[in-house]
């Protein structure tokens, strides 16, 4: 038991998850709220990346399992000691180079993320898919100048400087210089005179313009997998632009769930298979037909499972190669029989066991039980019991407060 589920509420998964869902569950909401899509919900996406930051830590998701985020702050990781959720983004998503980077090569522009829907059919047989998308273009008309040429003058707000320095005062004696990025230059040093400036992006240098994208889906890419489109992100003057970087999400199939290369099938079959034998035809995502038997005299049981080679999904990069499909039974049973037939049944199955009833026997009836509903009842007493643990004393302080 968590002392609290709110980190794990916020990220949409349960305590126990494993890493990988956590990953996923971090990546699609960043995604959906990050600030370029969302510029409304910059608080959600702060606590969509603090909520990842403690959960994906080992010893905070301890910390945090068993006091809560009381215990977080007490233990001093609190509001400051949080990494900016867009650091984090960027090292989620950026992998590898993300940090590295930036320090290499200075003037560089962000990297666009984009995730991008993709069916199980599409990761096995491959896919080209065209993504439209806006994106800063330098001007063409000004060659990304804001006007013509020589109409660039020193800003008067920041002295050419790019940045504002402001003085506040806290106390008698006291006081603090905030910089701030000049508003009026942006920050450039520098600005146009209105009348100078270029019509086709009003002095801004760059223009939104529609890109089309065609992104390669190859056999076998996974859940999560990046396609990193180099330099195609936004351009900006003296800066080289960042990627477009397309993060695959793979959707739920109907009737497949993906295991790594594996392909796992839940198939039924009624009773009467199951004894007797079967065959069946499977679909497969490329539209085949495979012909699986089960000899007569060969009984299947529920829950039994059986693989076919080579049916799974095409290795990455070797498409040839390919996982298993694997195929759990689930025997279909029938809810009652016409008991004029149970004795010719009962001729074919093998005997019933004899059974001994002592003359003290008590005589019990079998009632219907709801495994789901208990599970729910037992985890809402668990919640209480918590509470029971507490000393009197604490209750008393609970009811003043
Ligand atoms: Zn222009
Ligand atoms: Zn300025």
């Amino acid at each position: 038991m968590v002392k609290e589920t709110k980190f794990y509420d916020i990220l949409g998964v349960k305590p126990g998850c494993n890493p990988d869902d956590l990953k996923k569950a971090y990546r699609k909401l960043a995604l959906k709220y990050h600030p370029d899509k969302n510029p409304n919900e910059g608080e959600k996406f702060k606590q969509i990346s603090q909520a990842y930051e403690v959960l994906s830590d080992p010893e905070k998701k301890r910390i945090y399992d068993q006091g809560g985020e009381q215990a977080l702050k007490e233990g001093g990781v609190g509001a400051s000691s949080f990494s900016s959720p867009m650091d984090l983004f960027d090292m989620f998503f950026g992998g590898g180079f993300g940090g590295g980077r930036a320090h290499r090569r200075e003037r560089r522009g962000k990297d666009v993320v984009h995730q991008m829907s993709v069916s199980l059919e599409e990761v096995y047989k491959g896919a080209v898919r065209k993504l439209a998308l806006q994106k800063n273009v330098i001007c063409d008309k000004c060659e990304g100048r804001g006007g013509k040429k020589g109409a660039m003058e020193q800003c008067l707000t920041c002295r050419g400087t790019g940045m504002q320095v402001q003085i506040q005062q806290l106390g008698p004696g006291m006081i603090q210089q905030i910089q701030t990025v000049c508003a009026d230059c942006r920050g450039q040093g520098e600005r146009i005179n209105p009348k100078d400036r270029c019509k086709q992006c009003q002095g801004r240098k760059v223009v939104r313009d529609r890109k089309i994208l065609e992104v390669h889906v190859d056999k076998g890419m996974v859940d999560g997998q990046k396609i990193v489109f180099g330099g195609e992100g936004d351009q900006e003057p003296d800066l080289e632009p960042g990627d477009i970087i397309i993060v695959l999400d793979e959707k739920e199939h109907p009737v497949f769930r993906r295991s790594g290369n594996d392909l796992i099938l839940r198939q039924e079959i009624q009773l009467v298979e199951a004894l007797c034998g079967f065959q069946k035809v499977i679909r497969t995502l490329d539209d085949r037909d495979l012909v699986i038997t089960a000899i007569p005299g060969e009984v299947t049981k529920h829950g039994d499972v059986k693989c076919i080679l080579n049916e799974g999904m095409p290795q990455y990069k070797n498409p040839y190669e390919k996982g298993r499909l694997i195929i759990q039974f689930v025997v279909v049973f029938p809810s009652n029989l016409p008991p004029e037939n149970i004795p010719m049944l009962e001729n074919c199955l093998p005997a019933r066991p004899e059974i001994m009833i002592p003359d003290d026997a008590e005589e019990c009836t079998l009632l219907p039980f709801d495994v789901e509903q208990e599970h729910r009842r037992r985890q809402q007493k668990n919640i209480y019991d918590e509470d029971g643990d507490m000393g009197p004393g604490q209750r008393v302080q609970c009811a003043t407060n």
